[in-house]
């Protein structure tokens, strides 16, 4: 049973029941999904939530109204794993890796997509739809194929391949755009008024949506104990996640679920898109759009929708936002690889170099715990790394040949 009683405006606070809407009548601000908290506590406990199913439903007491059953492929409940080779190298006393890639289409994504979806029918929606970086797109595309939903997904023309086929393989409607993610959010608002039984996930469901972000606090913290960490650092685009992480954190402390500290936020953008990172640093409270150009294309929203709750966030626990390039993006993917055996995709990358960058800057008390979001798998974004992950040598079946070319690639390595 979900303790959600409706939708509220994040401006103004002017209440709606949990149907189809998005924005405020009153101020046109964003509408967030409400609970009564004070009803939930002492029913939501750590044995009642512990007693459900392996996925973001052993939650759905803090999630939306999910109907009859939700649409679930098994998102979440995904592995948070100590990482002492990757936090020694990072000077890190406890480091712990929230470890995204496993989940049904191998990216965070399969959370919201699990809420957007399950209000969605639950709404009496009967297309599935979304404007995407891709990773979206194909989470979408999956669910909507495992309900029987037509789905129209649309995404920019020039996304990395696997994404494109990661999401065309389903079966749905892809729509290329020749244009910017920005440009695919705009083309999307005005099909929202041209299909009113369309869902849109991330548009005019985003409001149940975001609420599926906050399964990775719910599941960080019971996974570490029922206690919080100290730090978090956090992929970000639209900023959606950062905000409703924050949200779990601070719901799990109301219900009285968690020991320990009220985290600390920070976030990680790749400098080729970096709008909410430099907003920080300028000390500025509105955030000036960018035309994106990096390779962290998941990442790669100019103008993101939660930019200004980004910064608040971060600023209220003293965090700090990491805006890394694409050098080191590339870098920290193989790092990661080859210090804890995962395989990421740009965006955690991103994460990892911005990890790097915070810590040397003195933002990251390295003392304590830290979680890092790896929200993404590396299999999607191949197209990066396939230049510099190559085979060792290309050799005839020769002994002879083998042992060559050991020998010729250790005295490489020692070199
Ligand atoms: C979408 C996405 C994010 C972050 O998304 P927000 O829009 O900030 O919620 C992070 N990592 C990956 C891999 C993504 O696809
Ligand atoms: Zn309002």
């Amino acid at each position: 049973m979900s303790f959600a009683i409706g939708l509220k405006c994040r401006e103004c606070g002017d209440t709606y029941p949990a149907e189809a809407r998005f924005v405020c009548e009153q101020c046109f601000g964003p509408l967030e999904v409400d609970y009564d908290l004070v009803a939930a506590k002492g029913e939501v406990t750590r044995e009642s939530i512990a007693a459900g199913p392996a996925s973001i439903w052993r939650y759905a007491a803090l999630l939306p109204d999910p109907g009859t059953t939700p649409v679930d492929l098994g998102a979440g409940w995904t592995p948070l794993r100590r990482a002492d080779r990757l936090g020694a190298l990072l000077g890190l006393k406890e480091l712990y890796l929230k470890d995204d890639t496993r989940n049904p289409t191998g990216s965070f994504k399969d959370r919201v997509v699990s809420v957007a979806l399950s209000s969605a029918r639950r709404l009496g929606f009967t297309t599935a739809a979304c404007a995407s970086t891709g990773n979206l797109a194909t989470s979408v595309a999956a669910h909507a194929a495992a309900i029987g939903w037509p789905s129209v997904t649309v995404i920019p023309s020039d996304l990395e391949s696997s994404k494109v086929a990661m999401t065309a393989i389903f079966g749905g409607t892809v729509l290329a755009v020749n244009g910017s993610y920005d440009d695919v959010n705009r083309l999307c608002a005005e099909l929202v008024s041209e299909h009113p039984d369309w869902a849109f996930a991330n548009v005019n469901l985003r409001a149940y949506y975001a609420e599926g972000s906050k399964t990775l606090a719910f599941e960080i913290a019971e996974q570490l104990g029922w206690r919080t960490p100290d730090q978090v650092v956090v992929p970000v685009a639209s900023g959606s996640q950062l905000t409703k992480i924050a949200k779990g954190f601070r719901e799990f402390e109301e219900l009285g679920l968690t020991d320990g500290p009220t985290p600390r936020l920070f976030g990680a953008q790749a400098a080729g898109c970096a709008p909410i990172a430099t907003a920080l640093r300028e000390g500025a409270n509105v955030v000036r759009p960018v035309r994106p150009n990096t390779i962290a294309r998941s990442l790669a929203i100019g103008n993101p929708a939660d930019g200004p709750y980004v910064l608040d966030e971060v600023r209220r626990g003293g965090g700090d936002i990491g805006s890394v390039s694409d050098d080191e993006v590339l870098e920290c993917i193989s790092l990661l690889a080859r210090t804890e055996g995962i395989f990421a995709e740009t965006a955690g990358g991103v994460t990892i170099a911005s990890l790097r960058q915070l810590i040397a800057r003195g933002s990251i008390d390295v003392n304590r715990p830290v979680v890092a979001i790896i929200s993404g798998h590396g299999l999607k974004t191949l197209d990066a790394v396939v230049d510099t992950a190559r085979v060792t040598a290309t050799i005839s079946p020769s002994l002879a040949e083998a042992e060559a070319a050991l020998t010729a690639h250790h005295s490489e390595v020692l070199s």
